[in-house]
């Protein structure tokens, strides 16, 4: 199978649901919409199944992918949990929250899921989708975003279609997601101690507040394993922090800083992470051979965007 062959396409309703359920259960590859980005799906617990993830997006088999549950008693028969992990799945999950735990002896997931690694990154998602699709197949699935590996992640059944064609074997198409940025990843370590190993869309700051302590300050600076320093990259040269375009430059605005298109007029941060991926689907898509962006605050989840166009920009 190859980009020329058209993707199959379903909507998002109890039919579409379904089939994304018998494919899923039979081993195949599905996309999926979250709250964050489409996901592309494949159950957890079979080598194949999870190979044909990682074929499908040519991705390192490196980077460990991320466990989607339906809710936490399924997440704790995968990781052992201890408080600080449960009090962060209790105030951020259903949710774009990512815990890095260790893996629970004998769980019933494929080696390939964590790259070999003994811990285990698990999310229990929010959109109603997706939450469907769990409940419908019964199994924990493994989601990366359904992108070509290294290229800008999908807010829409669009974006997945022109980046994985026919290599995924469905997509559902539940409309644009609502966050825009994968979720934050956190480590909690069984010896005290944790870390955000992506930022996202639930800050450090709020993760601090739960958990009532710092993350650890020597080993801060860790990120996840896997995450290249070129990733989202959009196909052109990128300029960060450009106040206005120069020649041959598409410009991405925000606030007073006005573009082509913009992240968002009134400078609102959350608005421009959701808008964020398909701003540089559209950059990509133009005439202009370069690409520039206006300055984002390092503030909230203007960290997150900051780390994604970094990442764009190399
Ligand atoms: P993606 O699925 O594309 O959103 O990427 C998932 C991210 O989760 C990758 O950057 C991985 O490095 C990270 N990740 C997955 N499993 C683990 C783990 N066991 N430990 C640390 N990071 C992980
Ligand atoms: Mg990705």
């Amino acid at each position: 199978m190859n980009t020329q062959t058209p993707p199959k396409v379903l909507p998002a309703v109890p039919g579409g649901i379904a089939e994304a359920a018998r494919v899923l259960v039979a081993g195949g590859t599905v996309a999926v919409p979250t709250e964050t980005v489409y996901g592309l799906a494949a159950r957890a617990d079979r080598p194949e199944a999870v190979a044909a993830i990682y074929r499908a997006k040519g991705r390192p088999d490196f980077n460990p992918l991320i466990v989607h549950v339906p809710h936490l008693a399924a997440a704790a028969t995968l990781a052992v949990f201890d408080d600080r992990a449960r009090a962060l799945a209790a105030a951020f999950w259903p949710g774009p929250l990512t815990l890095v735990l260790p893996r629970r002896e004998g769980a019933p997931l494929a080696a390939a899921v964590s790259a070999g690694l003994p811990t285990v990154a698990l999310r229990v998602p929010a959109h109603p989708v997706m939450r469907a699709v769990l409940e419908a197949a019964g199994l924990p699935l493994a989601a990366p975003s359904a992108n070509r590996s290294g290229g800008v992640s999908p807010t829409s059944a669009a974006h997945v279609a022109a980046s994985l064609g026919a290599r995924a074997d469905l997509i559902l198409d539940g409309g644009t997601t609502e966050r825009g940025l994968e979720s934050t990843i956190v480590a909690v370590r069984p010896g005290g101690g944790w870390q955000v190993l992506r930022p996202g869309p639930v800050t450090e700051a709020a993760i601090a507040d739960v958990l009532g302590e710092a993350p650890s300050e020597e080993e801060r600076g860790i990120e996840a394993p896997g995450q290249l320093a070129s990733h989202y990259a959009p196909g052109k040269p990128v300029r960060l922090a450009a106040e206005r375009a120069e020649d041959g430059e598409f410009l991405i605005g925000f606030g007073a800083v006005a573009g082509s298109i913009s992240l968002s007029q009134s400078g609102d941060l959350v608005e421009a992470a959701a808008r964020l991926y398909a701003c540089l689907h559209e950059a990509a898509a133009a005439p202009e051979p370069r690409i520039a962006v206006a300055p984002i605050p390092e503030e909230g989840i203007g960290a997150a965007i900051n780390d994604r166009l970094r990442r764009a920009s190399v």
